[in-house]
């Protein structure tokens, strides 16, 4: 057998000894959350009026820093982006029935938000180079009920932020930006996340940083910053202190950051160059070992725009190719390579969409609306899904010098064996057995 044959056909695989997992702690970590045990205070917060309302130094540290590292005014941090997400709908004052523009390819936590309010999600479709909201398919989903759009920038590439902020003033809404995937991602020089008028991101242990959970909002509007504080932190409790004349969604949670939280986040900060910077070399490896490969087109990079490449997502064309991706990505995985295909099904496919069910057992607040999800709502969404994506998520491997070029290696392995995997495909039960992944 030669060295040519794909280990999914009893070939050696590629990449024989498996890639060693990401791991960000280091000692700056370590000596930062036995500083915090030592000062026996690990979280700070008081939920009622007083110094103690923004929590303990760590955590008013991280904020300073990280408010400085994306160019915001204010940076409010909570225990995850998905609070994040709800805190910033709440502090825009999403009411019962507003619409919010959302897209359908993203993690779920996006398109919840809106409910916790009675907001209503629209879904509007998504570019297909840099799967990120398409401006145009916004403007036809706007309608008078419509309050915000929550625009995500995907994969660790800036949506068109400085358009949706354009229509969004044009038609008065907020422009509230997910970009837990893209922590040093940028348009123009101006950072992902602050083009919005809240920008949201993730600390959970799969991003580029983490503080095992966690989150942050960012804002450059002194009002929606206070309210962010409040909804954080038992806001019912606060108004009065405040001052507080509009009491539109203060009914608070706690959804505060610890000391632990913050001192991990503070050494993450410190190097989340280092850290990006080595994925994102990654990623253009891979992107320069895929170019001209046929049926695979790797992840663009729309100018002026800078990707941290949360994850690598190229699309796949199996008429170009040649064999199906069903194929392809089992070929891959058998030699060693990991990636998954499809991303997340278009998200008005979840039950509580399709069944109009979220908030309590009536059907709230889908009983405010005539929108419907039913399939064909996004076919872009609904292609790349299908058939066009595969992806790899630099975020979950270790790199070193022999990670890209062993991956490399996989690739072109794998992108030369199309007439090979085609018999495979015709081989396959048409009963159609999904292969071993
Ligand atoms: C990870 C992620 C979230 C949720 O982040 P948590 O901190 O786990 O709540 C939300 N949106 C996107 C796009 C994400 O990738």
């Amino acid at each position: 057998m030669s060295a040519d044959t794909l280990a999914l056909l009893g070939g050696t695989p590629v990449i024989d000894a498996p890639l060693a997992p990401y791991r960000s702690m280091g000692v700056a970590e370590r000596q930062a959350v036995l500083d915090v045990l030592e000062s026996d205070c690990l979280s700070g917060f008081y939920g009622s009026p007083g110094p103690e309302f923004m929590g303990g130094p760590r955590v008013r540290d991280f904020e300073e820093r990280w408010a400085a590292h994306v160019g915001a005014r204010h940076a409010i941090s909570v225990n995850s982006a998905t609070s994040g997400l709800i805190a910033a709908m709440g502090a825009v004052g999403i009411s019962p029935g507003d619409e919010v523009i959302v897209p359908p390819t993203t993690m779920s936590a996006t398109v919840m938000a809106p409910l916790f309010y009675g907001g209503i999600p629209v879904f509007a479709d998504i570019e297909d180079v840099t799967f990120c909201l398409d401006p145009a398919s916004v403007r036809d989903a706007i309608t008078p009920r419509t309050r915000a759009i929550c625009a995500v920038n995907l994969f660790g590439h800036p949506a068109r932020l400085a358009e949706l902020r354009a229509l969004a003033d044009r038609h008065g809404l907020w422009l509230i930006e997910d970009s837990s995937q893209a922590p040093t991602a940028s348009e123009h020089g101006r950072r992902a996340g602050t083009i919005g008028h809240v920008g949201v991101f993730s600390l959970n242990y799969h991003k580029h940083i983490h503080t095992g959970e966690g989150g942050v909002c960012v804002t450059d509007d002194d009002t929606l910053a206070q309210r962010l504080a409040l909804i954080r932190n038992h806001g019912e409790n606060c108004v009065e202190g405040f001052g507080l004349a509009d009491l539109t969604n203060m009914a608070g949670y706690n959804f505060r950051l610890t000391e632990l939280q913050a001192a991990i986040g503070l050494a993450q900060l410190e190097r989340i160059e280092t850290h990006v910077v080595a994925r994102e070399i990654l990623a253009q490896a891979l992107t320069k070992a895929a170019a001209g490969m046929p049926g695979l087109t790797p992840p663009a990079v729309r100018d002026g725009c800078r990707h941290n490449y949360y994850c690598w997502t190229a699309t796949f064309d199996a008429a170009a190719f040649g064999a199906s991706r069903d194929a392809f990505s089992a070929a891959l995985a058998a030699e060693g390579f990991p990636h998954f295909t499809g991303y997340v099904a278009p998200l008005y496919r979840l039950p509580l969409f399709r069944e109009r069910k979220a908030i309590g057992r009536d059907g709230f607040p889908f009983t405010l609306s005539n929108r419907h999800y039913d399939d064909g709502l996004c076919p872009v969404a609904e292609r790349l899904w299908r058939e066009a994506f595969l992806l790899f998520e630099p975020c979950a491997w270790a790199v070193d010098d022999s990670t890209a070029p062993r991956l490399a290696r996989a690739l072109h392995k794998v992108a030369a064996s199309a007439n090979a995997l085609a018999r495979w495909d015709a081989a396959r039960a048409p009963s159609g057995t999904p292969p071993a992944a």
